[in-house]
């Protein structure tokens, strides 16, 4: 492909009014939105409100006058119509972490006699820590197993199953319908992690008949660093499951300061502390722009991105890389794998094309839909085979390891 293929490309992109959207530093091809989602243009603004008029001027009556206290449930309702859950089976609330720990312990609480807790090896690390450290206080066991042995492990002592539906280094993607099928069959629940398929891919929770999800808001959704994350409990299991996380925010009376817990009816007993209001504003401005995106188009876009890096990375023909990613049932983001990788993508950086390093030799680059062009694709292709061709990486400035990759 010519660069004015690629501009036709984005000439005749759907979405491409999108892009103006976000804040776009000059001299900068983001291709790190599967981790730090970019800056939308209204969301200054909207903190800026929730500080001075909201917090400010309005001080705390802003509990009741200002959807304080419902905006865990009010963006909580938004993000579901984003992953086909409805309207009360959301809510925004601590890290995804946190509401991994949640969820697994619910899930125990849905499942008494059964005790094994089943995640992927090798995938994103916080979730199998969080399951052995439930596993601590329960008496669950925990197998974290590779995915060509995880589904035929499932038996009748397994409470659930956690997985991250699009992997977090190689962009592989399990098809969240046949596999919660399989799972639930076995008479055990799925507890999807969402964290690289919200806001970039199209997820239908409902349709897949899905038990539990957790997903984190700073991604794909552009809710700013450490935005609260959120959950999903489908509306069947919520009488019934219980939250290890029993604070006053999820109490069916937080204002009636009795001494005994009893939780809220439906998706707010999942909620334990005060709501972080700040976070909040800022991660719906981003959800409030992803609901305007068509999902279908938003997915085509990605992935046809990603194809695109890949092609033009290939038809280079640049030495040494190699692609650690599937070339189908990928989600939005690549993998390509150098032995130098941490110095290549230091050397990219200094040119502008930011993307990031996952240990122990891959270089990972992101394709957020909204604020990417097809000709920035291109050219980030031709600059890594540039930086990789005449071993510009080659420097000791470009070794020396941060503290985040
Ligand atoms: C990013 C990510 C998280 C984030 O967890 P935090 O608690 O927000 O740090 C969790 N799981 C997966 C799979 C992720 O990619």
């Amino acid at each position: 492909m010519t660069r004015e293929d690629a501009a036709a490309l984005d000439a005749a992109d759907p979405l491409g009014a999108f892009r103006d959207r976000f804040v776009r530093p000059p001299g900068v091809i983001y291709l790190d939105g599967n981790s730090l989602g970019a800056l939308p243009r209204a969301t200054a603004e909207r903190v800026a409100d929730v500080v001075s008029r909201a917090w400010g001027e309005d001080l705390i009556r802003s509990w009741n006058r200002n959807g304080w206290m419902d905006a865990p449930e009010r963006v909580g309702d938004k993000i579901a119509r984003l992953i086909g859950a409805a309207a009360g089976e959301v809510v925004v609330a601590d890290s995804t972490s946190v509401n991994l720990f949640r969820l697994a312990a619910g899930a125990l609480s849905l499942r008494p006699g059964r005790r094994t807790l089943i995640a992927e090896a090798g995938s994103f690390p916080t979730d199998g820590y969080m399951l052995q450290g439930l596993a601590e206080f329960t008496g669950a066991r925990v197998r974290l197993l590779p995915p060509q042995e995880l589904l035929g492990a499932v038996d009748a002592d397994t409470a659930a199953v956690v997985l991250v539906d699009v992997h977090y280094k190689s962009g592989a993607r399990w098809d969240l319908a046949a596999v919660t099928r399989a799972v639930q069959q076995a008479g055990a629940l799925m507890l999807w992690d969402l964290s690289h398929s919200v806001g970039a891919l199209q997820v239908d929770l409902g349709a897949a008949g899905a038990d539990l999800a957790v997903g984190c808001g700073y991604k794909h959704l552009n809710g700013g660093p450490g935005a609260p994350a959120f959950l999903y409990v489908a509306r069947r299991h919520q009488a019934a499951i219980r939250s290890p996380l029993t604070g006053w925010m999820g109490h069916a009376e937080p204002f009636a300061f009795v001494d005994d817990y009893a939780p809220a009816a439906g998706i707010r007993a999942q909620v334990c502390g005060t709501p972080p209001i700040l976070g909040l504003a800022a991660l719906e401005a981003g959800v409030d722009l992803h609901l305007e995106a068509d999902r279908a188009a938003v997915e085509a876009k990605g992935i046809a991105l990603g194809d695109l890096f890949i092609a033009e990375v290939e038809r280079r023909g640049v030495e040494g890389v190699g692609l650690a990613s599937p070339r189908r049932d990928r989600g939005l983001h690549v993998a390509l794998t150098h032995p130098d990788g941490y110095a290549i993508v230091q050397a990219l950086a200094a040119r502008g094309v930011i993307g990031d390093f996952r240990a122990p030799d891959v270089m990972r680059f992101g394709f957020a839909p909204l604020p990417l062009s097809f000709a920035e694709v291109w050219d980030a292709a031709r600059i890594l085979a540039e930086v990789v061709e005449t071993r510009a990486y080659d420097d000791e400035a470009f070794r020396t390891r941060a503290a985040v990759t």
